[in-house]
């Protein structure tokens, strides 16, 4: 890993998590990450405890990011149900996970739609956490590289335009929430392809554009997968509600960027 990407690990809590109890777990997560000076740490609660979330964090001067989930890519107007950067931006969140599979999955979400995203994320200061990865019968048909590639090339005008801020977050469908892991060789493969992509569009975008794996990441199997070279950290899920086992592998995160990985 390149010394100007230092590790980020980011818990995803998806439809969890949105009262009192979020407040609760990203304190929990705060004293879990307390010591780690060598890894970013961020979470993404839902909207309804963004504003809580954040403003606890900040009462306790904890270093721990805040990301939304999801946004839209206007920035106010008839859009019901939907919330714009610079709304959550004034809930304190910082980052935005976007075009997350879920999201692609269930919501009809298109590249198209991703790329305005990225464009508003970067035009309202938060930085994008962009998701791409194939599902299970893409990656039968042998159409992962394809996939990814479409996914990534979709995104990277935009990913420039938020310079080195842009995060990639590689998560095969098939490994989300299903408790089946991509090895670490082929998570490496797939994170260095992806890399390559980012170099023919802008070789410096390529050094300083962070790459996490995610899909069933927990404490058990972190340290294989953080250990490739050009996996920059991971986007956590279920493993993510809990603080201690999310500590666990910002913790692994950390030990590894003080070792420093080398080629
Ligand atoms: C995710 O939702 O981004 C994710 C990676 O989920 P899980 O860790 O539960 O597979």
């Amino acid at each position: 890993m390149d010394p100007l990407r230092r590790p980020l690990i980011a818990g995803n809590w998806k439809m969890n998590a949105g009262g009192s109890d979020g407040c609760d777990l990203a304190l929990a997560v705060a004293r879990a990450a307390a010591e780690l000076d060598e890894v970013d740490v961020v979470v993404a609660p839902p909207f309804t405890a963004l504003a809580a979330v954040s403003n606890e964090l900040y009462n306790k001067k904890s270093e721990v990011g805040v990301a939304a989930q999801n946004l839209h890519w206007e920035e106010s107007g008839a859009f019901t149900g939907e919330v714009s950067a610079p709304m959550l931006r004034v809930a304190g969140a910082t980052w935005v996970i976007i075009g997350h599979s879920e999201r692609r999955q269930l919501f009809g979400e298109t590249d198209e739609m991703v790329a305005k995203k990225i464009a508003a994320a970067n035009a309202g200061g938060l930085k994008p956490i962009v998701c791409v990865g194939e599902t299970l019968a893409e990656r039968e048909a042998g159409e992962t590289l394809a996939v990814v590639a479409r996914q990534v090339k979709a995104a990277v005008i935009e990913l420039g335009r938020a310079g080195g801020e842009g995060v990639v977050a590689y998560e095969p469908v098939w490994a989300i929430g299903t408790g089946k892991v991509a090895s670490p060789e082929d998570a490496q493969e797939i994170h260095a392809a992806i890399r390559k992509l980012l170099a023919e569009a802008d070789a410096e975008l390529a050094v300083t554009t962070r790459l996490l794996y995610g899909g069933s990441v927990k404490a058990n199997n972190a340290e294989g997968l953080l250990a490739q070279l050009d996996i920059d950290g991971a986007l956590v899920g279920g493993a993510a509600l809990d603080a201690d086992g999310f500590g666990k592998i910002a913790e692994i995160a950390a030990k590894l960027a003080r070792q420093g990985k080398t080629e």
